[in-house]
């Protein structure tokens, strides 16, 4: 296996169904960790729910240099309700294309990285540690990367590269999430008899319609824009002929560095005031690293041949595992790179281009043989 394509491994990736909910990452999880065992790496593997598997694996260096460090999970959204011309875990390659789910985001690039690991431990001088981490349960919100990084058990790290889908083109990071479920309550009556009882759609429609003219007092980021705030579901009531007693809204909010969310619970509380009960559902924070770091600019020019120009700054619209794994290694610089197409992200047909997976793996070795002192 150590012979095998980046591709290839991205395929046999992607026969493992890891759809999350319910994840079930671990099958997939120790066939990358015995594949890096088998190189040389030394692996752990941690577990935050029955076969909810992340991994570690971390292949020694000689020297005192910090270790560099790539990132990423094996989980995967559900297929979606529109329907799929091509089989999601067959990882059929069709012009250029590789399709299936996680193609994109982002079994190419755990694959792309694995595969640079694999060749980097055929290299006998390294001058650091070269870490992997991989984890379960991303797209419910990090819970896989949390998990590893509240054990303590993740190094102090000098540079994080997450293999997010982004054509190869390196992001100086991304805004935070906070994701709110609202609940207010009622008092149930007969639908024929209203003033009995007390209508909680009535209040929770009055408490969303006030979210609409909610705004955040911040100067924006030149980079990641502003904090953002938007409505994504509201239910309420079982029948018609019933007065409503309890409803419910979640509330996505996209936050930029500097912004508290733990203050911005508490603000949006005050605004909505003691009907509303606010309980926090996702909470992952900004991450951005400086463009002028020398890592980053070393890595732009590296980068500059095979993008066809020099990388200008840039934000990635989603968030990533960095929002846990950076704080918990250090906050060394972080870029988000890999080869998936963002487009393709959570798409039926989802596919990544075979050419960006082999020239991911080409980069992904070339930054750490640098890292390494081997360049
Ligand atoms: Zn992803």
């Amino acid at each position: 296996m150590a012979n095998a394509s980046a591709t290839a491994i991205t395929q046999r990736l992607i026969q493992f169904n890891t759809i999350n909910p319910p994840g079930d990452e671990q099958d997939c999880t120790r066939h990358l960790g015995a594949m890096l065992e088998s190189a040389g790496f030394e692996i752990n593997y941690f577990e935050y729910d029955e076969r909810r598997t992340s991994l570690i694996a971390r292949l020694a260096g000689r020297g005192t240099k910090p270790p560099f460090c790539f990132g990423g999970h094996v989980d995967v959204v559900p297929l979606g309700l529109a329907p799929w011309s091509v089989e999601p875990f067959a990882a059929k390659v069709e012009d250029g294309k590789l399709f299936g789910r996680g193609s994109s985001d982002m079994k190419s690039g755990v694959a792309a990285f694995v595969h640079a690991g694999l060749r980097l431990a055929q290299t006998e001088e390294r001058a650091a540690d070269v870490v992997l981490l991989i984890v379960a349960g991303e797209e419910t919100g990090c819970d896989g990367s949390k998990h590893v990084a509240e054990l303590g058990v993740l190094p102090e790290c000098g540079a994080v590269v997450i293999a997010e889908p982004t054509s190869n083109y390196p992001y100086l990071g991304h805004r935070g999430a906070l994701w709110l479920e609202g609940t207010v309550t009622g008092r149930t009556a007969h639908g024929s008899m209203p003033e009995l009882g007390e209508n909680a759609v009535y209040k929770a429609a009055r408490a969303v319609t006030k979210l609409e003219d909610f705004g955040f007092n911040e100067r924006p980021d030149p980079l990641l824009g502003s904090t953002t705030l938007n409505v994504g579901t509201f239910e309420g009531g079982i029948n018609i002929n019933s007065v409503p007693d309890r409803a419910k809204f979640t509330i996505d909010i996209r936050t930029i560095p500097g912004r508290d969310h733990a203050a911005t619970v508490m603000e949006l509380g005050q605004y909505l005031g003691p009907e509303v009960e606010l309980t926090t559902k996702v909470d992952v924070v900004p991450v951005l690293t400086d463009a002028e770091d020398p890592w980053v600019q070393e890595t732009f020019t590296l980068l500059e041949p095979v993008l066809g120009e020099q990388p200008e700054p840039r934000g990635a619209p989603y968030f990533t595992d960095a929002s846990a794994l950076t704080p918990a290694c250090g906050n060394p610089p972080t870029l988000i790179m890999g080869p998936g197409e963002m487009a393709q992200a959570h798409q039926s047909d989802e596919f990544c281009v075979v050419d960006r997976i082999e020239e991911a793996a080409e980069l992904y070795h070339a930054m750490a043989r640098r890292w390494c002192g081997l360049l």
